[in-house]
């Protein structure tokens, strides 16, 4: 008869304002927005252990828009994987479509949202490399606290949401720009090195090619856990090579990689792997740049 004093209480706020308002209220709550990876905490598989306070994010519109800007694409937090699929390969940056694609199944992407991904602490997700090789910004909205009577609206680069402490609790990412692009290649792998789901290596990588010759190329590897490693200095390097690339710039790549990765020196396959991976996608630039065009 006390059931109703524990069970969880749910809030459905219909716009932005009403959203941090109720977190101001409420300051334990939690944003509920496809619930994937939220509702992967359950011990039973029948039932969803809720948290005690959640605020489901499903009803507030104005998150679930895309719209095109001068800057580029601009994508509401509460957009799922599917809806962002059917906007369609070609209007989508560069990679999107395929990475997005790679992740999880049909039933996980039409509840998983882009907000959702990017707003998780335990793991670094398949999607946060690629935007981070894009330039891609974040707007995050946090409720009016300590005598400020406004909500606060901040725009960051993504590669510091990596600062785990960078999103406090109670604050809202709003929205996900993505600056327009001329990437000719994009390529993603997520590997599992082993049959622990959780140690993965995620290597993406961005790329274009003039007349034969690399005119940027962007690499990063992660681990899914611990942060995104990018040697900005070899990406440098191999701008302005002649394709294919001979075996001194191979090697120069390799040894860049083997100092990259450092951080991970108990995981030597993945090491190697980060190798084989960079090599495979500068195999695919040279299999598709056919008189100097890519197809
Ligand atoms: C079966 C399965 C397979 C998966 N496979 C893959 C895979 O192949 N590759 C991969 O990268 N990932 C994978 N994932 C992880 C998946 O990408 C995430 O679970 C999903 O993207 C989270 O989105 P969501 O909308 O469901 O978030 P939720 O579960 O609703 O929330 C996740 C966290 O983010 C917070 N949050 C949500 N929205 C916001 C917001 N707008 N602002 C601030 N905080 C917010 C929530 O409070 C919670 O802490 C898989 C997950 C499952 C369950």
């Amino acid at each position: 008869m006390y059931q109703k004093y524990n069970s969880p209480r749910v809030f459905f706020p219909r716009t932005i304002s009403e959203t941090l308002e109720m977190v101001e209220r409420e300051s334990n709550a939690v944003f509920w927005a496809g619930g994937t990876e939220l509702s992967c905490r359950s011990m039973r598989k029948d039932l969803i252990d809720l948290p005690k306070t959640v605020i489901s994010l499903c009803l507030v519109e104005e998150l679930a828009r895309a719209s095109r800007s001068e800057y580029g694409l601009d994508i509401g937090a509460m957009m799922t994987f599917e809806r962002l699929l059917r906007i369609g390969k070609s209007t989508l940056p560069t990679g999107l479509h395929e990475t997005i694609n790679s992740i999880g199944n049909l039933p996980l992407r039409n509840r998983a949202t882009i907000g959702g991904h990017l707003a998780l602490q335990t793991r670094i997700g398949d999607l946060h490399p690629l935007l981070e090789l894009l330039d891609a910004k974040i707007e995050i909205r946090s409720p009016s606290r300590g005598g400020r009577k406004r909500s606060q609206i901040k725009k960051i680069p993504i590669m510091l949401l990596e600062e785990k402490n960078l999103l406090n609790s109670g604050e809202l990412i709003s929205k996900i720009s993505i600056p327009t692009d001329n990437w000719d290649i994009a390529f993603h792998r997520r590997i599992l090195p082993g049959n622990d789901e959780n140690k993965v290596l995620i290597f993406t990588a961005l790329a274009s090619v003039e007349g034969g010759v690399l005119s940027e190329c962007r690499m990063a590897f992660s681990d899914g856990c611990t942060g995104i490693l990018r040697d900005r200095e070899i990406e440098a390097h191999m701008t302005g090579q002649k394709l294919p690339l001979g075996y001194r710039e191979l090697k120069i790549l390799d040894e860049a990689i083997i100092e990259l990765t450092a951080p991970w020196k108990t995981r030597s396959y993945d090491r190697k792997t980060s190798m084989a991976c960079a090599r495979d996608f500068l195999k695919r630039i040279e299999d598709n740049n056919i008189n100097g065009m890519i197809l």
